[in-house]
């Protein structure tokens, strides 16, 4: 057969050498051992954490290295593809403090790009036009049904699925057929003419997985669609290879199709870049484990952190307490410091699937946010308002004094111990309503509207906003008494049939009157915050 004379025919016109492309995309001139690692989005629009899990260890082993992290757009498919996605998948990973040095509108060097496989055509082609004309690889006129016949074929005879062996019908076609089919207008695909041998096993060694046994491929896999874009196997030989990447960090769905891209670098003759396959992410549901799913679990996309105002350095360290088994205790030594000084390695990874537990990171999240100052939490809170709260919210920030008495109270700075009442933004700002809104409803009272009305009045003829928190108190104390309540606590311990209940009650009618809620910090700071006007209107709405 002419191979030379077919690949003109299939992907007719001048194609640039290809020594040009590699002069073109020269190896990267960097220190010994720094790694080039790339994130290779599919633009979908949906960023899960999966991309974030990946993003952090490529960041981390780039970047540890003194090597390159680069973004990469893999939009070969066009049904797939949503309007601002790549937008989408830089806010995300920006609000997670990921930096890539190259890539897809990203400001930086463009010795690699084109970014985008759509912009890459070209490249491919010429390589795939190379691989016809040394006949390892032709052209497929199999339609959708034929190859799903085959498939049903081969599932009924219990045979491995695919393209190979005696099933590779147009592998075989002669040089007429091939012609005939052609002239006839057929649309074609191009496949990998494959010379492997699934009897014959290959020893890999997993960056993350450690030592792996694959099998090799003899699958005649599509590697040029008939719209004459490449599929994810050629792409990724041609993407990593040129683009120079020294590291390929993906998620092990991929694994399978190892042998594949082992295949297809070899034929291709680039030295192949070693690859670490991560595990995924698991949920546990009732007595079983599944993998995390975008019908399923919100908490899967990344939109669900922002929105949520999930504090990002909370999101990290829990990732990199699944992602690193000796993070954790690294951690535990040295909180205050920048996680970008541990040392991360992927041979610490966890080889089978990771559990996340939604729990866990909300322990984390209130954690970390119980470290802010008042300041920093005020920053946090009203970044996220201004993209996510409401109306309301984003006018809490208006008096900036007030807010900083509030998160100063709320936190427990300054006092004997710090609370953890905040998980996310969106909570805390729920947490923080009543000291900007009117309750808009209360919890229950436990006393009846006749006493809870006599406790009230008797605070409001009281009441007088110039009091300190004990002389506060010790009029409280006196509504107890007057109303038939223990105004101490221990005398109710000691016979609490002779009381109605005790001060403590009496300061509950007060403060869910003032908040709406039963349990809140000080009640006399609060009222102090809301100041008289607001106290008193509060009561009065309350009665
Ligand atoms: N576009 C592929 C994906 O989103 C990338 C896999 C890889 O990193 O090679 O799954």
């Amino acid at each position: 057969m002419d191979y030379k004379a077919l690949a003109e025919r299939l992907l007719p016109g001048e194609y640039p050498s290809l020594a040009s492309y590699e002069e073109k995309y020269p190896p990267r001139d960097l220190p010994k051992g720094a790694q080039v690692t790339r994130l290779a989005p599919s633009p979908t629009g949906f960023i899960h954490l999966g991309n974030l899990f990946a993003a952090i260890v490529n960041e981390r082993i780039a970047h540890q290295s003194g090597g390159i992290l680069y973004l990469r757009i893999e939009d070969t498919d066009l049904k797939r593809k949503v309007e601002g996605a790549v937008e989408a998948v830089k806010n995300a990973l920006r609000y997670f403090d990921i930096k890539f040095d190259e890539g897809a509108e990203i400001d930086g060097d463009n010795t690699y790009a084109p970014w985008y496989q759509r912009q890459r055509a070209e490249i491919y082609r010429a390589f795939v036009k190379h691989l016809i004309e040394i006949g390892r690889a032709y052209p497929c006129f199999c339609t959708e049904e034929e190859l799903t016949k085959l498939r049903e074929e081969q599932t009924a005879k219990k045979e491995i699925t695919g393209y190979y062996g005696k099933y590779a019908r147009c592998r075989n076609l002669s040089e007429e057929e091939i012609y005939k089919n052609l002239d006839a207008g057929k649309p074609f695909v191009i496949r990998l003419k494959s010379m492997g041998n699934p009897e014959n096993k290959i020893k890999f060694r997993d960056a993350i997985k450690g030592e792996i046994t694959v099998t090799e491929n003899d699958q005649d896999v599509v590697i040029l669609k008939s719209d004459g874009i490449p599929t994810y196997h050629f792409a990724h030989a041609i993407d990593d290879h040129f683009m120079r990447t020294t590291l390929v960090i993906r998620g092990e769905e991929w694994l399978a199709s190892l042998p594949i891209h082992i295949e297809l670098f070899d034929v291709l003759g680039f030295e192949r870049p070693r690859y670490g396959h991560n595990c995924s992410l698991m949920k546990q549901d009732g007595d079983t484990r599944r993998k995390l799913s975008k019908r399923k679990d919100p908490e899967l996309s990344l939109e669900f952190y922002r929105k949520e105002g999930y504090y990002a350095r909370a999101v990290k360290v829990y990732m990199l307490t699944l992602l690193n088994s000796n993070f954790e205790e690294w951690y535990l030594k040295n909180p205050e410091k920048p996680l970008e000084e541990f040392k991360f390695t992927a041979e610490k990874m966890s080889k089978s699937g990771t559990l996340f537990d939604i729990d866990k990171l909300n322990d984390i999240s209130k954690n970390e946010l119980s470290k802010l100052s008042a300041e920093e939490m005020f920053d946090f809170l009203k970044s996220w308002a201004d993209e996510f709260g409401t109306e309301a919210q984003k006018g809490y920030f208006e008096d900036r004094d007030k807010m900083l008495k509030v998160l100063t109270l709320c936190m427990g700075i300054g006092g004997k111990k710090r609370r953890k009442d905040f998980t996310t933004a969106s909570q805390a700002m729920d947490f923080i309503r009543y000291f900007f809104e009117k309750p808009a409803s209360y919890e229950e009272y436990r006393v009846d509207g006749e006493t809870k009305r006599t406790i009230l009045e008797g605070f409001l003829a009281k009441y007088d906003p110039a009091d300190d928190s004990q002389a506060w108190f010790a009029k409280i104390k006196e509504i107890a008494a007057e109303n038939g309540f223990a105004a101490e606590m221990k005398d109710y311990k000691a016979s609490p049939e002779a009381y109605r209940g005790s001060v403590a009650d009496v300061a509950e009618v007060l403060r869910i009157a003032t908040t709406g809620k039963a349990n809140t910090p000080d009640l006399w700071t609060i009222q102090q915050i809301l100041g008289e006007e607001e106290t008193k209107a509060r009561i009065g709405a309350a009665m």
